[in-house]
């Protein structure tokens, strides 16, 4: 049921609902201190209209500004289906509405009416104070594109929010959070976002064979620069410093059947924050990604559990990286669930008995692109998966979409309203574990948990798997360890 926009009660300013939220949360400054780095703020609307007019004259953004910028219908549909707006019912956080700051703008300097109607009197003129606005509102979007399902006109306002985003980081106006880490996987020693140098990444790779063989009685293995291997494997690479268990699932399912798959160690990081607030850097990303597979002699590149750097490789490695002629990219979950399929990989069924549910990472999940993989293995190998709901192309976002994850200055907006519909869901489920398949997703999802007290485990699909997995080829039998301890002893 939608309401139009007229038909809605707002509130300029957002008040705590009674029995609603347990804490009050401040709104994000406004000054935009924890956005920027060293901000120059000469003559800020003149560079901000300059790199406006330089992206839309390299790029084929103007026509979807042409359409949404003539467009007077408000049907409300968008605002009914944004899960930011659902729970701060402030005019701001309306999907239109935030949209229209950054379509005035084109309007009334890059249309002839608008330059027309600036003549005969209209007053709007982009100041700083404007630019700012836009820094804050566009860092409450996550980018989850759920509103553009029900728009009846087909508007985007994920693909609006991101194109703002990308004008005001020409201008030096993006999270401190997102700047760092790119700047390191673009211009510094280690070249992935976490500054992770190879020979750590080797080293805690070790530790995860080791871990593995005690935890779970199996011998895996993570080859590093071999020539001529049919996957190159990018992670995120936070999953190094943070989800072991994801990892060894990932090396266990690529062992088991026997896949020729590698890590390269001049490039290890599959994690591409250009999605979320620049197209150059975007390019830039996923052109070092196909620059590593091409220095190996590699044929694909195989992402881990991570919905933004599957997408990203996914959509943009053709687009950035030469169209047909460029390498296949594949989700690690496409793979294990095309292997289990196909008879290579066998998983025991049954193995989780605590009650599952499973979140949908909206980078992968809101196209329909990868969904009912990862159920089918769930159904499998557990006695109790539940759904939420709404699940698949109309999940709910985790809360900590397009980046805002990273900034951990404005947690209590990406829990206690970003996350609450995720929240709501997850406790209807009744679920003791949730499966996140994503390393963003992961860590919001858990931090949503917490602020919600829900105590649940969180983790990928992969770290069941490793409990699943029926590989006895693979297997280290206690006795045999024993008994060549002893020999080696002797
Ligand atoms: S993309 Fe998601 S968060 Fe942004 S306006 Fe649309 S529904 Fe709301
Ligand atoms: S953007 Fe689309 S869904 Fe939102 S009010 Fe306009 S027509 Fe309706």
């Amino acid at each position: 049921m939608f309401h139009a926009l007229e038909s809605i009660e707002f509130r300029d300013t957002w008040v705590p609902q009674p029995g609603g939220l347990q804490h009050e949360v401040e709104h994000m400054a406004i000054a935009c201190s924890y956005y920027l780095e060293d901000l120059d703020g000469r003559e800020l609307p003149r560079r901000f209209l300059d790199a406006f007019a330089a992206i839309l004259a390299h790029s084929n953004y103007a026509p979807v500004l042409d359409v949404a910028a003539r467009m007077k219908a408000r049907c409300g549909r968008c605002a009914d289906t944004c899960p930011v707006y659902q729970v701060t019912r402030e005019k701001r956080d309306i999907p239109c509405e935030r949209s229209e700051l950054l379509l005035r703008v084109y309007r009334r300097y890059f249309t002839l009416g608008g330059n027309l109607r600036s003549r005969l009197g209209d007053t709007f003129d982009l100041d700083d104070a404007y630019i700012n606005r836009m820094a804050e509102e566009y860092y409450r979007c996550t980018a989850c594109r759920r509103c553009k399902l029900e728009c009846p006109l087909g508007v985007d306002h994920g693909l609006i929010t991101h194109l703002a985003r990308w004008i005001l980081a020409e201008v030096g106006i993006t999270p401190k959070a997102l700047v760092v880490a790119t700047r390191e996987q673009l211009d510094g020693k280690t070249h992935n976002t976490s500054g992770i140098p190879a020979p750590a990444m080797m080293d805690t790779c070790e530790f995860l064979v080791e871990d593995c063989a005690d935890e779970h009685q199996l011998k895996i293995d993570f080859p590093v620069d071999v020539a001529g291997a049919e996957y190159v494997f990018f992670p995120a690479v936070s999953d190094y410093l943070l989800e072991p268990d994801t990892l060894m699932g990932n090396a266990a399912v690529m062992m088991a059947t026997g896949a020729s798959w590698t890590i390269g160690t001049h490039n290890f990081d599959g994690i591409n924050y250009g999605l979320f607030y620049s197209d150059r850097l975007l390019d830039r990303i996923v052109s070092n990604e196909v620059a590593e597979v091409k220095r190996l002699g590699g044929r694909k590149i195989l992402i881990g559990e991570c919905g933004h750097a599957s997408r990203s490789a996914k959509a943009f490695v053709p687009t950035f990286c030469g169209g047909e002629a460029a390498p296949p990219v594949i989700n690690i979950m496409e793979y294990t669930h095309a292997q289990w399929k196909a008879g290579k990989l066998r998983l025991k069924p049954d193995v989780i008995k605590q009650r599952v549910t499973y979140h949908d990472p909206c980078n992968i999940a809101r196209s329909g692109w990868i969904t009912e993989q990862p159920r089918d293995i769930l159904k499998h190998i557990c006695t109790d998966f539940v759904e939420m709901t709404p699940n698949r192309t109309e999940n709910y976002c985790c809360g900590g979409g397009g980046g805002t994850v990273s900034i951990d200055e404005i947690r209590e907006f990406r829990t206690l309203i970003g996350g609450k519909a995720k929240a709501d869901q997850i406790r209807a489920t009744g679920a003791e574990i949730v499966v996140s398949p994503c390393a963003n997703c992961k860590k919001q999802v858990a931090e949503v948990c917490q602020d919600h007290d829900l105590d649940v485990r969180v983790c990928g699909l992969h770290d069941l798997i490793l409990e699943a997995i029926d590989a006895p080829e693979f297997m280290i039998i206690p006795q045999d360890a024993e008994t060549a301890t002893t020999a080696e002893e002797t």
